[in-house]
């Protein structure tokens, strides 16, 4: 299937296209349209592969513009990758106005907070910093709807695992979730069957 056969949204095609993107990378293939279709997802995928394409992709697709509530949430295990992960939605959805924010440690938190009450559709950040916004009260979470956990395996072993499930705890009951790791140990299948509702599970 193409882009415009997974029923992607004009602003986002042309986001696409600008970046360069002509057809999806087979991770794309496979997880973009159950993830469209609000299914929980278990990516097992590397770097390389268009994981972090994918994940822009899917948040540009189901953030509704109009409202100013963060309503998707990225968890990376790095502070490069989540600022990767917020660029590469900036740009894919540069058409549709889509508002990110990169919430990591080592930057000021005051910053954080100026740019979240202006509101943002979307935060991308380690587990940490984001963990501390939502107890500050300044990262809102009652409208967030997709969840998506980033190289799960790389974040449980940097010590990670407490701050995820403290997130976790504070969002909706329904959320949808989105995991994505290289391997799939026990401690990662112990998150899923934790968070995650018959998850449709992609190996790429
Ligand atoms: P990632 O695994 O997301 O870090 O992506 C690896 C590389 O592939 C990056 O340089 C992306 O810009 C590129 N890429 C991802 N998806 C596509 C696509 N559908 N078409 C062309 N290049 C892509």
């Amino acid at each position: 299937a193409s882009f415009e056969d997974m029923g992607i949204k004009e602003d986002v095609l042309r986001g696409l296209y600008e970046f360069g993107y002509e057809k999806p990378s087979a991770i794309q293939q496979r997880a973009i349209m159950p993830i469209l279709q609000g299914r929980d997802v278990i990516a097992q995928a590397q770097s390389g592969t268009g994981k972090t394409s994918m994940i822009a992709l899917s948040v540009c697709q189901v953030v509704d513009t109009s409202s100013r509530e963060v309503q998707a949430l990225i968890l990376s295990p790095t502070r490069e990758l989540a600022s990767q992960t917020e660029m590469t939605i900036q740009a894919i959805g540069s058409h549709g106005n889509v508002q990110a924010h990169t919430c990591i440690g080592g930057k000021s938190v005051g910053e954080d907070i100026r740019k979240l009450e202006h509101g943002v559709h979307v935060v991308s950040g380690t587990p940490g910093r984001v963990c501390d916004m939502i107890k500050r009260r300044s990262l809102r979470t009652r409208a967030i709807k997709l969840l998506i956990l980033d190289e799960s395996d790389e974040m449980l072993s940097r010590g990670f695992k407490d701050q995820i499930y403290d997130v976790y705890r504070y969002l909706p009951p329904d959320i949808q979730v989105c995991l994505v790791s290289a391997t799939l140990p026990h401690d990662i299948l112990e998150m899923t069957s934790k968070f995650m509702t018959d998850p449709v599970k992609i190996l790429v």
